[in-house]
């Protein structure tokens, strides 16, 4: 049946950012969308909202860390109202004594590293170019939209080829180790090893030292460099939630909230549509679906529809939540012992040493927390004033190694980890306890509650993906794909995965 009078050629389901890239650009090739939202909200984790009275923060993700400039642009974003407040913002490693360190960037901050630390400095710059060689030869792997790895592959060796010899065997080895063990073997400075191996393992279970970490950090590295590094919106991570949704409507796309879908629907074993919570249903030949690979086979297709092997192949559990939030309303700036207050305005890391990282993914894996948890803060307010008083600020943290089920249960422990928040922060910021006027911590069961993410988190079963072709947004029944953040190209707040699968989709329209 077509609904409220209009026919469909493709069903969306859930309003989070690749939902809402995969609607718009099915829109842009002339298909006719339905985006159905389960919340009464769109943006899953990429949402404002307001803190306290005239408080206004992202509450969930907080930075974008790679909208690629070509999906702004396709998507006309900024004529949607998506404008930076701050871009490309250096990353600091907060020290306890006010030796903090900027990430290098460029040859400023690399003179800046060498002047304390020289054998860092030549290790950096070894490292880097290493990395960046590598990433030279993935990135590519990530806008490409063909289903078959195997010319892929084959345009990753001769690149390779063009490239110093070695590149290829270099990336092949390093691919499936720990960042833990590079960064050891790489560099001495704790400061150093800490960030870049937070950098590497934020948001996922695995500590630093775990195999593959290598993978990830390469693929996080290549992700950013789509992007204009990190970068605030004006208005937050909601601000670009509605810019995609203005998008959707600007293709005359209908979005729904407060729409669950229960079922898909299969005739001849090809896709028919969707039915809803309310026992609606709603015919369509294609179904694009930005939920994990897990809950749209088992939970809205069934397993009666899939072969048993496929079944078997599937991740053997939802994703368990890593990650924690805390919001907090400022009266002030908080003075951070010797950082510029133009870095404040960075993106800062607590990690102070590659021990500190794996502790935190340790006592995770055993349901605990450190008493000084690792985490990323951000002051989006001294970009964007708008988002609290004159005067006054809002900081975002993100706590990572956050165990779901934690020992004794959140509702006992919620207020000593944002205590231990405060503690911690307060060490670098002798005033932040005095600057602190409201603060809230959204556990991952919170999280789950309120972006609709299975487990509140990114966890073990969606791992980065660097081909479309291993990752597989075509699913065994015809008219049904993936978009979210278990296929191609992976999780992160870019709306890649979404116009990945949609450019997959109207390539096989094409072909047939
Ligand atoms: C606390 C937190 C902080 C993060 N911080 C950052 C950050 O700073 N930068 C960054 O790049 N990334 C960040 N991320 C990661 C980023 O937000 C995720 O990559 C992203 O949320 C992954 O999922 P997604 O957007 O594809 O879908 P999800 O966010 O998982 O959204 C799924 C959507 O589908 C809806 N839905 C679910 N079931 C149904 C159904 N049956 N019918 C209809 N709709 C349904 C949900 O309500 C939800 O809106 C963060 C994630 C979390 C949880």
């Amino acid at each position: 049946m077509a609904w409220g009078g209009r026919k469909f050629d493709a069903i969306v389901i859930g309003g989070d950012h690749n939902g809402l890239a995969a609607a718009a650009c099915l829109g842009r090739a002339s298909l006719r969308v339905l985006l159905l939202e389960a919340g009464d909200r769109l943006g899953g984790a990429a949402v404002t909202a307001e803190i306290l009275p005239e408080y206004e923060a992202s509450t969930m993700a907080h930075l974008v860390e790679a909208l690629p400039r070509r999906i702004e642009r396709h998507l006309k974003l900024s004529k949607h109202g998506l404008r930076h407040a701050a871009r490309d913002l250096p990353t600091v490693a907060l020290d306890r004594d006010g030796g903090h360190l900027v990430l290098p960037r460029n040859r400023k901050d690399v003179a800046a590293l060498a002047g304390t630390r020289p054998a860092d400095a030549a290790a950096w710059r070894v490292f880097d170019a290493r990395m960046k060689a590598h990433v030279a030869l993935i990135a590519p792997l990530l806008f490409d939209d063909t289903a078959s790895i195997q010319p892929a592959l084959r345009r990753l060796v001769w690149r390779a080829e063009w490239r110093a010899a070695g590149t290829l065997a270099d990336l092949l080895h390093l691919l499936p180790q720990s960042i833990g063990d590079l960064l050891d073997a790489e560099f001495e400075y704790p400061l150093l090893k800490g960030a870049l191996a937070l950098d590497a393992v934020l948001g996922s279970v695995d500590g630093p030292y775990a195999p593959g970490t290598m993978l990830r950090y390469l693929h996080r590295l290549a992700l950013r460099g789509l992007g204009r590094g990190y970068s605030i919106p004006a208005g937050g991570l909601g601000a670009v939630t509605d810019a995609l949704a203005a998008a959707v409507a600007a293709q005359r796309g209908e979005i729904r909230t407060g729409a669950r879908v229960s079922r898909l629907l299969v005739e001849g074993g090809a896709i028919a549509g969707v039915e809803t919570a309310d026992g609606t249903a709603i015919i369509a030949p294609l179904v694009v679906s930005s939920l994990g690979r897990r809950a749209t086979m088992l939970d809205l297709l069934g397993a009666a529809h899939i072969e048993t092997a496929q079944v078997r192949r599937l991740p053997a559990t939802a994703p368990a939540g890593s990650v924690a939030k805390v919001n907090l309303a400022l009266d002030g700036l908080p003075d951070f012992r010797g950082l510029s207050s133009v870095l404040c305005g960075a993106r800062l890391l607590i990690a102070p040493s590659l021990d500190d990282v794996d502790r935190a993914a340790t006592l995770c894996a055993q349901r605990d927390i450190a008493a000084e948890p690792v985490m990323e803060i951000t002051i989006p307010s001294i970009a964007d004033p708008a988002l609290a008083p004159a005067g006054h600020h809002v900081m975002s943290v993100l706590l990572p190694f956050m165990p779901h089920d934690i020992e004794g249960g959140w509702p006992a422990r919620s207020e000593a980890v944002l205590q231990s928040v405060i503690r911690t922060i307060a060490q670098y910021a002798p005033d932040f306890a005095d600057r602190v006027i409201a603060g809230d911590l959204l556990t991952p069961p919170d999280i789950e509650a309120k972006s609709g993410i299975p487990g509140g988190g990114l966890g073990p079963a969606e791992r980065p993906c660097l081909h479309a072709g291993a990752a597989r947004q075509a699913t065994p029944v015809p008219g049904l794909w993936l978009c979210g953040p278990g296929s191609h190209p992976g999780d992160g707040a870019t709306g890649l995965a979404g116009c990945s699968a949609a450019a997959a989709i109207v390539a096989e329209r094409r072909a047939r």
